[in-house]
């Protein structure tokens, strides 16, 4: 027999935890939306070049763990596709492509779904992950940079995560970060004996990236290396303190963190991370973001900033479980239609289907177990009403018996779904509902 398993670094959400999800998916919705985001959804996958630029060539993201989609034999379409590492890149795509421009600015966009990126499976590590994301692209800031902050840390906090950090910084622009990486460039290649080879061959690309390495044998150096806070421009460093003072105002008080970085040309400015401080020494972020103002002109669009964050849903469910933080189970009908006659099935069906067309959330039990064993099971799965469909049928009614209370009563069928609700209602209001 073969035995087939979910692809190593994925997973099955079976129906506890895709409640935690969903949850967290409502929660995103809602408050994206009460901020006056509005949702939009782009491919799973497009063309390899829109991540190759948008995300930059010399990311682990790129260069390592991009999903390649191979089509099928018979393509004649000749286009490099990848599934989608992370949400910013096809939503300017898309910004650019349907001519955002001419919207009212900027334009405030969200997006929840799955990311995949080719990563090394590990705890909060995963294939593929869960994104909730938003971006407000034509705005330079600073005050719609600190009001994605404060949206992240406040969707955190209603998540249920009491106590989470924001890190920030300013990486600067085309007018100072050049000189800057010129002189972090330096510091390094003094060190590059100690250089991993990974990090040696990054010096050549990217040396910004450097700071971002995960690689332990790094973080002494990257703690004595030269602060990008020193070299910012006169308007950078005017940004960043105005973005410092609108967080003030809305009382987030970020720690600022001069190593944290976007190690691509078109980031700019601010940079955020947010972490549980008990977990910060995991190297695992919630989610992070920042400013972006030279990527919509990199995908083809006219020069327009832009700004956004990523928040991990697999990582939000893992804290939630981590701090004891329940959330509620998946939620199935209280109402469950059962009958006398096992075998009779066709009235279980039929009421069933007239209390859902009449607005009742109801399921039935359409197997062929005995009447005793079906109510057993309904009160086992938390119905708190059962409707027994019997022999009273041929005069126009069914028995309706609260499982908790362990009473019931005839019901005229053309009440039935009126009498449900009226019983649920009291049902949740009354001394019973305790
Ligand atoms: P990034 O775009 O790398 O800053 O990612 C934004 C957020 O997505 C991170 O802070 C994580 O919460 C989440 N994330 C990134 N990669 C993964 C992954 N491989 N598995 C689970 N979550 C991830």
């Amino acid at each position: 027999m073969p035995s087939y398993r979910s692809p190593r670094g994925t997973r099955d959400l079976l129906p506890d935890e895709r409640a935690a999800f969903s949850r967290l998916e409502g929660l995103a919705r809602d408050m994206a939306s009460d901020y006056g985001y509005q949702a939009i959804e782009t491919p799973l996958f497009e063309q390899a070049e829109v991540f190759e630029r948008g995300v930059g060539a010399v990311t682990d993201v790129v260069e390592k763990e991009l999903f390649r989609v191979q089509a099928g034999r018979g393509d004649s379409e000749r286009e490099r596709w990848a599934l989608r590492p992370e949400p910013t890149a096809g939503i300017v795509r898309a910004w650019v492509q349907h001519g955002m421009r001419t919207w009212p600015q900027p334009v405030r966009l969200t997006l929840t779904g799955p990311m995949f990126r080719y990563d090394r499976p590990q705890a909060g590590r995963y294939r593929q992950f869960w994104q909730f994301d938003v971006e407000v692209i034509g705005d330079p800031g600073p005050a719609v940079d600190a009001e994605i902050v404060e949206l992240a840390l406040a969707y955190l906090r209603r998540a249920g995560l009491g106590d989470v950090r924001v890190l920030l910084n300013s990486i600067g622009d085309a007018a100072c970060r050049p000189a800057y990486v010129e002189r972090l460039a330096a510091y390094f290649r003094d060190h590059e004996a100690d250089l991993p080879t990974l990090e040696r061959e990054r010096l050549a690309t990217n040396p910004l990236r450097l700071l971002d390495s995960k690689d332990e044998r790094m973080a002494a150096l990257i703690a004595d290396a030269p602060r990008i806070n020193e070299w910012l421009c006169g308007p950078c460093a005017e940004h960043f303190e105005r973005v410092q003072a609108h967080l003030a105002a809305v009382g987030v008080e970020p720690v600022l963190e001069p190593t944290l970085v976007r190690g691509l040309d078109y980031y700019t400015r601010t940079a955020f991370e947010l972490y549980r401080p008990s977990a910060h020494g995991q190297q695992q972020a919630l989610g992070g973001g920042g400013r972006y103002d030279g990527l919509v002109e990199l995908l083809g669009g006219p020069p327009t900033p832009g700004i956004g964050f990523g928040i991990g849903l697999d990582r939000v469910v893992r804290a939630l479980a981590e701090e004891g933080v329940t959330s509620p189970g998946p939620s199935t009908p209280d109402v469950v239609v059962v009958g006398a006659d096992p075998e009779d099935t066709i009235r279980r069906l039929r009421v069933v289907t007239d209390l859902r067309r009449a607005g009742v959330a109801a399921r039935a039990d359409l197997g062929s177990r005995k009447l005793g064993k079906q109510l057993e099971s309904a009160a086992r799965e938390g119905a708190h009403f059962a409707v027994i469909c019997g022999d009273e049928m041929d005069g126009g009614h069914v028995v309706v018996r609260d499982l908790d209370a362990g009473t019931q009563r005839q019901v005229a069928t053309a009440d039935l779904a009126r009498e449900l609700a009226r019983a649920r209602a009291q049902h949740r209001h009354g001394p019973a509902a305790g």
